[in-house]
């Protein structure tokens, strides 16, 4: 068992164990929230590593560095990836094509695209809803900082939630960076009451799942109702290229 194998499981553990006693604070069980260990701007190796310590979703924002890890690795078929990162809709063939689960829906336009590389690929993409709670102008997701503009917001998803080859199955947001881990509580918070204003809007639609927190403050997003959370560095180590503005 190789060095990058053992550490990589030593924090994966870790991590679940922080997830389990956060979960436990919110009156829910570990099994709630489900951990996804961020691959990005890492090498193969190293996603072969976190496979071999146990990690069963591994999360990538870029689709061609997605798919060449999906196909290196793919007699692990227990593993499921997921795409977390913004697509454009040149590349919605090849996320439509290979992840499992997508956290980074952010335009009408790109979930009719996935919607129809999906039907041509005989699969249903289950897929979240990103939302900038923060109001930053470098955000990806439907900018819903402003509480009051809510229901003007929630035209589109009529439409995305009619869409044969997609599942809605819930909300993404990914908070302001810099602060500590209490900054992006309010955040949090604002996302699950934005999911119950969507909720109470379209009962039809089951938009259980809440996919925040990361490395720096995934303890507080699983206190506020988090059932994904996405974390990298904290499990693989730093990254190997800045991705900030890839
Ligand atoms: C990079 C990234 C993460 C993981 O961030 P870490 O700080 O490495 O834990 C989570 N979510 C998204 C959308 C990301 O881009």
């Amino acid at each position: 068992m190789n060095e990058l194998v053992n550490s990589i499981r030593e924090r994966y553990l870790g991590t679940l164990d922080k997830i389990s006693a956060a979960a436990k604070r919110s009156g829910r069980g570990a099994e709630a929230v489900k951990l996804v260990v961020v691959t990005k701007a890492q090498p193969v190796e190293t996603a072969r590593a976190a496979v071999g310590a146990g990690c069963l979703i591994l999360g990538e924002n870029y689709a061609e560095e997605g798919v060449t890890k999906i196909q290196s690795l793919a007699n692990f078929s227990a593993v499921e990836w997921h795409m977390i990162g913004h697509v454009q809709s040149r590349k919605a063939q090849m996320v439509a094509g290979n992840f499992n689960f997508m956290h980074s829906l952010d335009s009408l336009k790109l979930a009719k695209r996935l919607d129809r590389f999906c039907a041509e690929a005989g699969r249903v993409l289950p897929v979240l809803l990103e939302f900038n709670v923060g109001g930053e102008e470098s955000k990806g997701g439907w900018d819903a900082s402003d509480e009051s503009r809510w229901a003007e917001l929630s035209g589109e998803f009529s439409e995305i939630f009619s869409l044969p080859n997609l599942r809605a199955r819930g909300l993404m947001t990914m908070p302001p960076l810099g602060g500590d881990a209490g900054a992006s509580r309010p955040y949090f918070i604002k996302l699950r009451r934005l999911r119950d204003f969507l909720s109470s809007r379209f009962p039809q639609v089951d938009l259980g799942e809440l996919s925040m927190g990361t490395s720096s403050d995934f303890e507080v997003a699983v206190e506020e109702g988090a059932t994904y959370v996405r974390v990298g560095a904290a499990i693989v180590g730093a990254r190997h290229y800045n991705t900030e503005n890839a």
